[in-house]
C-alpha cells in the first residue's frame, strides 16, 4: 500500500510538472490568440495545486497536511474560471468578457483563499478535518462547511459552462478545428467527471483524483499545442469573420479540388453547398459561363491575378472582381489557392450608366456631339495613316421650327426620333452617326469617297421625304437639307471637314431645302443622280 501512494505521490508531482511545463509552453508561445493568457494562468494554477497536493499525500502530521491544503487553495479554486475564459475566447465569445464578469468570476475563488487560510477561526470553509481511519498514508476526511459548497458549485458550474459552449459551438466548427475542440473538452470533461466521483466518494482511499488526470489533459494539451496548432487563434472568431465577409471566397487545395468557401460565394456562384467541397473548382463555375471557367482554369496558382468577370447568378448578369491568389504552407510549398470573388455589379452598371449618360444623346439614342467628335477623329486619323477616305455628312431638317409651332415640341421630339430612325436605316457598321445639335445631324462615314457619301445622302434625303411620320393629327411631311465633304486633302481636321460640309450644307438651304451639295475644297456643287 506504502508504495501504492509513493507511485502516486510520483504521478502527481509528474503532473505539476507537466502543468508548469505548459504554464511555461503557452507563456513562450508566439501567438494572437487572446485566450492563451487565461490558458497560461489556468496551467499555472493548476501547477500549484498538483504541487500542493502532492506535498499533503507526503505530509504526516495534521500541522504539515492542513499547510498544504491551504496552498492548493492558492491555485485550484482559479482553474475553472480561467479556463472558462480560455473557451470564450476559443469559441469567439470574447465581447462578453469584461471587468463585471471578472470580478463575479475571480471574487468567489478569492474569498475562498481567505476563508481557507482563517479557517480555524470560523470554520467556514471547513467544519472540521479528521484522520482517516485505514488509510495507508495520513489522509484527511473533511467536513464540508457552507462556503466549501459555493466554491465547488463555481467550479463545477465553469466547467459544465465551458462544456457547453463548445457543445453549443461544435456545428458552427469547421472541421479543422474539431480536434482542437475536442482536447479542450476532454481538458474540462475528465476533471469533473473526477472531481464529481470524489465528491461522491467514489475514488480509492476517497483520494483527490483530479491532481493525476491533469496530467492526462496536460499532456493532451502539449500534444494539441506542438500538433494542431493550438492556442494560435480564435477558430469561431476566425470562422465568424470569415462567414460574415461580404466577399465571397474559395479555397483549393493543390488540385483545385473544393476545399471550403464561406456564405458570399453562395450567393455569387449558383449551386454551391456543402455537396461541392472535394469536387473540382472549375464544374463549380460551369453555370456561371464559358469566360469564368476559362479564368479558372487558366490562372496560374502560384501568381496572383486579377480579372473582372461578368456571369450569370439567378437569371440576370453579374459582375465580379475575382482575385486568385496562391495558399502557401509554412514551409513554402504550395497548399492550394484562395479564390476571392468581390461583387461589382452595382458599380460595373453604373459606370455603364455614366458612360451612356457621357456618350449617347437621350432623346434620340444615337451619340451626342462630344462623342461623335471624338469617335470621327480617331477615324480621321486612322484614315489618314491607311489613305483611306472619310466623308462628312450634315443635315438638318427643313422648317423644323414649324413643326414645333404646330404641332407642338412633343411632336417635334417625335419627329426628331424619326428622322433618326430613317437615318439608321442606311448607315453601315463602322459609321459614326451623332447630334450635332438642335435638328442637326451628322455621320462620319469611314472608307467612303465624296460621291458615295453623296449618294448615300440623296438616298436618306428621298427616305426621308417619302416617310411621312405619322400622328394623332395625321401624317407630317418632313425634308431635310444636306451638306457633304471629304477629307480628301492630309491633314484636314475634323473642324475644317465639318465647316465645309456646313458650307454645302448651307448652300442646299438657299437653293431651295430638301437638296444634297457637296463639298470638294473651293467649289460646292449640287449633287444630282445620273
Ligand atoms: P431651316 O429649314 O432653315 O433649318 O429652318 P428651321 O426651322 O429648321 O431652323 P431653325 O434653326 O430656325 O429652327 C430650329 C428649331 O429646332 C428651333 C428649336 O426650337 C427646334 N429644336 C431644337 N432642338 C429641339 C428639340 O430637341 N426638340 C424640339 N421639339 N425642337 C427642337
Ligand atoms: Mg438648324
Ligand atoms: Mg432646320
Amino acid at each position: 500500500m506504502g508504495s501504492l501512494i509513493s507511485n502516486y505521490i510520483v504521478i502527481v508531482s509528474i503532473s505539476g510538472v507537466l502543468s508548469a511545463l505548459l504554464a511555461l509552453f503557452a507563456y513562450y508561445k508566439k501567438t494572437d490568440f487572446a485566450g492563451n493568457k487565461p490558458f497560461i494562468y489556468s496551467s499555472f494554477f493548476s501547477a500549484v495545486y498538483t504541487f500542493g497536493f502532492a506535498l499533503e499525500l507526503s505530509g504526516s502530521t495534521m500541522e504539515e497536511i492542513g499547510f498544504w491544503i491551504k496552498v492548493e487553495y492558492l491555485g485550484m479554486p482559479f482553474i475553472a474560471p480561467s479556463s472558462l475564459i480560455m473557451i470564450m475566447y476559443f469559441v469567439g465569445l470574447e465581447r462578453l468578457i469584461n471587468k463585471k464578469l471578472l470580478t463575479l468570476l475571480y471574487s468567489i475563488p478569492c474569498i475562498s483563499v481567505l476563508l481557507v487560510w482563517t479557517n480555524e477561526s470560523h470554520h467556514l470553509f471547513y467544519q472540521s478535518m479528521l484522520f482517516r481511519e485505514n488509510a495507508p498514508t495520513p489522509l484527511v476526511d473533511v467536513v464540508m462547511g457552507p462556503w466549501y459548497i459555493v466554491q465547488g458549485s463555481m467550479t463545477f458550474g465553469c466547467m459544465l459552462a465551458g462544456m457547453c459552449l463548445i457543445l453549443w459551438q461544435w456545428n458552427r466548427m469547421k472541421r479543422v478545428y474539431r480536434r482542437q475542440m475536442i482536447t479542450i473538452f476532454i481538458g474540462q470533461f475528465l476533471p469533473a467527471l473526477g472531481a464529481f466521483l470524489y465528491l461522491i466518494d467514489k475514488t480509492p482511499y476517497g483520494m483527490d483524483p483530479v491532481p493525476i488526470i491533469m496530467s492526462i489533459t496536460s499532456t493532451l494539451y502539449i500534444w494539441a499545442i506542438l500538433s494542431r496548432g493550438m492556442l494560435t487563434a480564435a477558430p469561431i472568431a476566425r470562422e465568424n469573420l470569415f462567414e460574415s465577409m461580404r466577399d465571397g471566397v474559395l479555397v483549393t487545395d493543390r488540385s483545385d479540388m473544393l476545399i471550403d468557401y464561406n456564405r458570399a460565394a453562395t450567393e455569387m456562384l449558383e449551386g454551391l453547398d456543402s455537396s461541392a467541397i472535394g469536387h473540382p473548382l472549375a464544374k463549380l463555375f460551369l453555370p456561371a459561363g464559358k469566360e469564368a471557367v476559362d479564368y479558372v482554369m487558366n490562372a496560374d496558382p502560384l501568381l496572383s491575378e486579377e480579372r473582372e468577370l461578368a456571369w450569370n447568378f439567378g437569371g440576370s448578369t453579374c459582375y465580379y472582381q475575382v482575385r486568385s491568389s496562391p495558399v502557401l504552407k509554412k514551409d513554402g510549398n504550395l497548399a492550394g489557392r484562395m479564390i476571392m470573388l468581390i461583387d461589382v455589379t452595382e458599380r460595373t452598371l453604373l459606370q455603364e450608366k455614366l458612360q451612356q449618360l457621357a456618350t449617347i444623346d437621350s432623346l434620340t439614342g444615337i451619340y451626342n456631339r462630344t462623342y461623335f467628335m471624338e469617335r470621327s477623329r480617331t477615324l480621321l486619323e486612322e484614315a489618314s495613316m491607311n489613305q483611306i477616305p472619310v466623308s462628312i455628312i450634315l443635315l438638318d431638317i427643313d422648317f423644323f421650327k414649324n413643326i414645333n409651332d404646330r404641332y407642338g415640341h412633343q411632336y417635334g421630339d417625335m419627329a426628331l426620333q424619326h428622322i433618326v430612325g430613317v437615318c439608321r436605316r442606311h448607315t453601315r457598321e463602322g459609321d459614326v452617326f451623332g447630334r450635332y445639335g438642335g435638328e442637326e445631324f451628322v455621320m462620319c462615314l469611314p472608307d467612303t469617297s465624296l460621291q458615295q457619301a453623296a449618294l448615300l445622302s440623296e438616298a436618306i434625303r428621298k427616305d426621308i421625304e417619302r416617310s411621312a411620320f405619322y400622328t394623332l393629327s395625321g401624317p407630317i411631311n418632313v425634308t431635310a437639307s444636306f451638306g457633304v465633304a471629304e477629307a480628301g486633302r492630309e491633314n484636314i481636321s475634323l473642324e475644317e471637314l465639318l465647316s465645309e460640309a456646313d458650307h454645302a450644307l448651307y448652300t442646299s438651304k438657299r437653293n431651295g431645302r430638301n437638296a444634297v451639295h457637296m463639298s470638294s475644297g473651293a467649289a460646292i456643287t449640287h449633287f444630282t443622280p445620273l
